[in-house]
């Protein structure tokens, strides 16, 4: 089945437990610091119903054969991961790609892992049959995931078992006949708070002494002693939807998770104190490639608006016929292309496993992930540079409109050729929603970090890349000469 807008929003209402601004909050879907998310994450649940949408956003469900979201697919040919990517656009393009942690974005790290169970049953069988059987169920009843897998900054100088306290990262406190209890906290629950699940796990690194964080299991966001504790909310502190367009829509939160000895049940547990399997589960199935796959499906349409806003603004200034705009439109565009053609070639260059799953091709996915490290602040800092001082000389809010006195000089002196001045405003304080406003630094430090801290992103190319085809020539290049030739 795929729900509804209004399903998941009826879902949210269970008395979770969050915390913000030093207040528990009620009914997340009404909140105002996350009532709009929740509003946007609604409208893509209702894309998988409407007629237009629906044929790209689902796929028949290989249990029930009713439809359900193409985010929990596991590709089993090229045109598997066409139909997937066409379908996560059509989500991410609902939300110009400013939603990290959309509903689309765990689904795949847990289709990946019920793509290759058979590395989950050489640990353990039954913990297994648990990750097959909530797969299904996750997918059929299109349940929304978000995921805690960093342990929380602390002293990254020391191994998890060597904090200062054991129960500072979360793991296992307690092993009972019927689950475990888990104490700690994760970083860094984005979209948490309005999700279904939270997928506890770990993909830094763990060593000898640290099972007990080497786990992965699934949390009901109601459950007792989960405790979300949210940053503060840029939708909440927006003056108005027109002063702050992006932040007010987009805003999908972050949050601390606190796991104050929560019980999950063992039908909920996949891996348990093994630290072999809990690095292998990224690794050795196509979680990792499908997660991250969907990432850059989203960036790639989030870069096209970056794009959009860029060529507006210029054309609005008068701008856009000079040579070196054309030049800083062009290099921005090329950006753009890059992101959708490692998107693309991920299709061309699948590599098929002996399940028959088809992942996107390993060596673009990291490519893409350590190159827009670098082209993300690149393209803020040059639409900051075309958008000059005109994105600061705006008027405070849109109540400057509002006052007869103001709002004549603002019309008068606040305009250009074609765009009155309402028109311009809007454009400018949409540009700085996701170049320079609290809501804006905190997309750059996502497009920075959420695939992990830099060093270890481009490390991951490194691992990946196929050296040989390099090795190769260098030696071809060095082998045609020497000192007599
Ligand atoms: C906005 C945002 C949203 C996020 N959402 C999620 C989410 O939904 N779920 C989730 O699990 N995680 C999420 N993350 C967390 C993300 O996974 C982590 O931020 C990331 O893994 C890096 O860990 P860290 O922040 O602790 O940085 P650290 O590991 O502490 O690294 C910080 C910096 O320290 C330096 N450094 C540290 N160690 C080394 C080293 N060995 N060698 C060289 N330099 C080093 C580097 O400069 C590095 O960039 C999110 C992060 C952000 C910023």
């Amino acid at each position: 089945m795929t729900r509804t807008g209004s399903q998941y929003r009826q879902g949210l209402n269970d008395g979770r437990t969050i915390f913000i601004n030093g207040e528990r909050v009620g009914d997340v879907g009404s909140h105002r610091a996350f009532s709009r998310a929740v509003d946007s994450i609604a409208a893509l649940y209702d894309l998988t119903n409407e007629p237009a949408t629906r044929k790209h956003v689902t796929y028949p469900s290989p249990s029930t054969g009713e439809p359900v979201n193409v985010a929990y697919m596991i590709p089993r040919s090229r045109e598997d991961l066409r139909h997937r990517r066409e379908g996560l656009r059509v989500w991410s393009e609902s939300t110009f790609g400013l939603m990290g942690r959309s509903p689309d974005h765990v689904a795949g790290f847990l289709a990946g892992f019920a793509a290759a169970p058979e590395l989950f049953e050489e640990v353990n069988k039954e913990h297994a049959d648990n990750l097959l059987k909530f797969y299904e169920w996750a997918r059929d009843e299109d349940q929304y995931l978000t995921y805690v897998i960093v342990p929380p900054q602390i002293d990254r100088s020391k191994p998890a078992h060597k904090q200062q306290d054991p129960h500072l990262y979360a793991g296992v406190k307690e092993e009972r006949d019927d689950g475990i209890v888990v104490a700690g906290a994760q970083m860094l629950g984005t979209a948490a708070a309005i999700s279904d699940w939270i997928l506890l796990s770990c993909i830094v690194p763990l060593g000898e002494g640290d099972e007990r964080y080497a786990n992965t299991m699934v949390v009901p966001l109601d459950s007792p002693g989960l405790k979300i504790y949210a940053r503060r909310s840029y939708a909440d502190a927006a003056t108005s939807v027109f002063d702050y367009p992006l932040a007010s829509n987009y805003d999908e939160s972050d949050a601390l998770v606190v796991f104050d000895e929560v019980f999950v049940p063992w039908e909920n547990v996949f891996v348990y104190q093994s630290l072999e399997l809990v690095r292998d589960q990224w690794w050795k199935t196509p979680s990792h490639v499908l997660g991250n796959s969907q990432a850059q499906i989203r960036l790639w349409t989030k870069l096209d608006f970056l794009v959009g806003i860029a060529k507006a603004v210029a054309e609005m200034n008068g701008s856009l016929k000079a040579p070196p705009v054309q030049s800083m439109l062009g290099e921005l565009a090329s950006y753009a292309t890059q992101v959708r053609s490692l998107v693309l070639a991920q299709e061309a260059n699948a590599k098929v496993d002996e399940n028959g799953v088809y992942w996107p091709g390993v060596e673009e996915v990291h490519a893409c992930s350590a190159i827009q490290i670098e082209l993300y602040p690149r393209m803020v800092g040059m639409i900051r540079e075309l958008c000059g001082g005109g994105l600061i000389q705006l008027p405070s809010s849109r109540d400057d409109f509002l006052n007869p006195e103001a709002s004549a000089d603002i019309e008068r002196y606040i305009q250009s050729p074609g765009y009155p001045s309402r028109e311009r405003v809007k454009l400018l304080k949409l540009a700085w929603d996701i170049l320079g406003s609290e809501f804006a630094g905190r997309q750059l430090q996502y497009e920075l970090f959420y695939a992990g801290a830099p060093h270890l992103v481009k490390s991951r190319v490194f691992n990946n890349y196929d050296f040989a085809r390099s090795d190769a020539l260098l030696d071809e290049a060095l082998t045609r000469y020497d000192l007599d030739t």
